[in-house]
């Protein structure tokens, strides 16, 4: 479908370039498959911008020598940070290996973040073999239209006083 059609069917069209914004998030057991999984991806990698949450690009940056634009720490407001880059269009792609067997300090803001990125339509992986499909996606180095409902709708809805 063409993108004035989409944009007509009720969805704005976010279009991400072949270099895209990854985010790069792990929680502490998680961190070493992270470490793994972008090592053996490096090379695909190379020419998408990354960012990541302090400790996990802190780690990755220190252990694979690769260029990272580092926000806070997680529990600190870096999961929020890269919520917020992605309702700017910032960030339009997410891989966070959360631990689903250990409480987080900041839960409210792990679920803050996964939340943003389906409001946002963004793609998400939370575990290796989902983030080993999108990366191996043809998808990944073209532009791709995003479909994000047209928000206009719900900005205008009547609020009864
Ligand atoms: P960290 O944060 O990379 O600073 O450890 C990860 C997270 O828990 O969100």
């Amino acid at each position: 479908m063409k993108k004035d059609d989409n944009e007509r069917m009720g969805n704005k069209v976010f279009v991400m370039k072949p270099d895209k914004k990854i985010a790069l998030v792990a929680h502490d057991n998680k961190k070493s498959d992270l470490i793994e999984w972008v090592k053996y991806n490096k090379i695909l990698l190379s020419h998408h911008i990354i960012y990541a949450t302090g400790t996990t690009g802190l780690i990755l940056e220190k252990e694979l020598n690769i260029k990272i634009k580092k926000l806070q720490s997680g529990p600190l407001g870096g999961d929020q940070q890269i919520g917020a880059k992605v309702v700017d269009n910032e960030i339009d792609f997410l891989i966070f290996f959360w631990d689903p067997l250990e409480p987080q300090p900041h839960d409210p803001d792990v679920k803050a973040l996964l939340r943003m990125a389906v409001v946002w339509n963004i793609p998400i992986a939370c575990n290796r073999s989902s983030a080993d499909f999108m990366i191996s996606s043809p998808l990944m180095d073209s532009n791709y239209e995003r479909l994000v409902p047209d928000y206009e709708i719900y900005r205008s809805r009547v609020i009864e006083s």
